[in-house]
């Protein structure tokens, strides 16, 4: 069997549409149907090099997805032929199968455990979740990457409760379900910092009670002068040093939390002030909000369900496949929230 998929073939180039050959599945292997990826910022520093070098090109892309079960390998009991199925890099319950190698004209092409640039795509049993009833799949996108991360940072990660001040930089996918984690957990302040003026209306939708922009004066004071003794949390989804040196200053003594959720390019490095963690507060990272997607899965997709975010960023902009290379570029220069690539499958409701 043959799909279609975007490959990364070069570093800093468009990707190419290409026909694959698809090999057979091995033990704990699933072929799934994609009906729509998510694009995010992981692949834009991907295909840009700045990860720094990349061994595997030529290599399949994309990490969230939603599609429906065509085959199972041998052990796979997790999902069934037919299911419909979140796509997600963070690991679950299942098989941990490594990559899947494919074929482009008898050259071989690497995949991980899952990608999702493409229209059919071998993926590990554990990368996978049953699709929770009454989820619109074009949102459910958002549960395989943006989603668990974004509200995991601030449910997992910072363990947000009612009344605690929280601040979110950076109002891209996993910026905004931030919020809508937070204002659902009854955090109050919940305050929006972005660049972008169009984000931060994402971000009053969702719910944020303040929307900061760094263009506006020195955030430090901006926010000192909401929440005088520092904030609760800070999460920090923007891959930026400076904000991630910054965030440190903001957020109160004795428990104040910054979560690093952004990533940065390959050689950056940050430096902390050492009295800063002297004085209690807790510099954290995550890893995709440190979800446990069999655990977590069905009260995100409630808070996803909570409609917040369609009223934002889903609305942005949906591509076909073969303007992938646009979707990235417009993802990279703010021009969208969260690029949903619709691979023109129809998943019917079972
Ligand atoms: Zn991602």
């Amino acid at each position: 069997m043959k799909t279609e998929a975007a490959l990364l073939v070069e570093l800093n180039a468009p990707l190419q549409l290409v026909e694959i050959g698809i090999p057979a599945l091995k033990s704990g292997q699933v072929l799934v149907e994609i009906s729509h990826s998510g694009v995010c910022h992981t692949q834009i520093l991907e295909a840009r090099g700045r990860r720094g070098p990349d061994p595997f090109v030529p290599h399949c892309l994309g990490h969230e997805g939603v599609g429906r079960v065509l085959e199972t390998g041998e052990g796979v009991s997790k999902v069934r032929v037919g299911d419909q199925v979140i796509l997600g890099w963070i690991k679950g319950v299942g098989a941990d199968v490594p990559g899947t190698v494919y074929d482009w004209q008898g050259r071989k092409v690497n995949a991980g455990g899952v990608t999702t640039f493409q229209r059919h795509a071998v993926v590990s049993e554990n990368r996978l979740v049953s699709l929770p009833d009454g989820v619109d799949p074009h949102a459910a996108v958002l549960l395989g990457c943006a989603a668990p991360t974004g509200f995991g940072a601030v449910l997992n990660t910072a363990e947000a409760r009612t009344g605690q001040s929280f601040a979110v930089v950076g109002i891209g996918g996993v910026g905004l379900c931030a919020i809508v984690a937070a204002v659902a957990e009854g955090c109050a302040p919940v305050i929006a910092i972005d660049r972008n003026p169009e984000r931060l209306k994402f971000a009053a939708a969702a719910g944020a009670s303040h929307m900061l922009n760094p263009a506006d004066g020195d955030l430090a004071k901006l926010i000192k002068a909401l929440v005088p003794g520092g904030l609760d949390a800070v999460i920090e989804a923007t891959g930026s040093v400076a904000v991630m040196e910054s965030a440190l200053e903001w957020v109160r003594p004795r428990g104040g939390r910054v979560v690093v959720v952004g990533n940065a390019p390959a050689d950056a490095t940050f430096r902390v002030d050492p009295r800063q963690l002297n004085q209690g507060k807790r510099l954290l990272g995550c890893w995709g909000g440190d979800s446990l997607p069999d655990r977590d899965m069905a009260r995100y997709a409630e808070l996803l369900k909570a409609g917040v975010i369609q009223s934002g960023l889903l609305k942005a902009k949906a591509y076909p496949l073969h303007e992938i290379n646009q979707a990235l570029d417009d993802l990279e220069q703010g021009k969208v929230g969260r690029p949903i690539i619709d691979m023109g499958l129809r998943l019917t409701k079972a």
